[in-house]
């Protein structure tokens, strides 16, 4: 039984939303043979790839005080914020 390969905009759509892998097993086979067939989303996977690993490898940085508080001011000042803040 043949079955119908993913469109581009679907494959772009999982990987995009599974940047460390998809949870179902058929899915990721139908995403690799239509990376195989499409070199223009091997391309954007392989991108992807390399910004995920880049971001996942990226040193946390404290925001200083400062920069902190004018996004606490800003986020304040929005009513309905759905943000959690950290008690201290
Ligand atoms: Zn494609």
């Amino acid at each position: 039984m043949r079955t119908r390969m993913l469109s581009c905009s679907r494959t772009v759509t999982l990987l995009t939303a599974y940047p460390f892998g998809l949870p179902d097993g058929q899915m990721d086979r139908k995403v690799r043979r239509h990376l195989r067939a499409c070199p223009r989303c091997a391309s954007w996977a392989r991108s992807m790839r390399a910004a995920v690993a880049f971001f996942g490898t990226a040193p946390t940085i404290e925001a200083p005080a400062s920069v902190r508080r004018r996004v606490e001011a800003v986020l304040g000042s929005t009513s309905g914020s759905t943000v959690a803040r950290k008690e201290t």
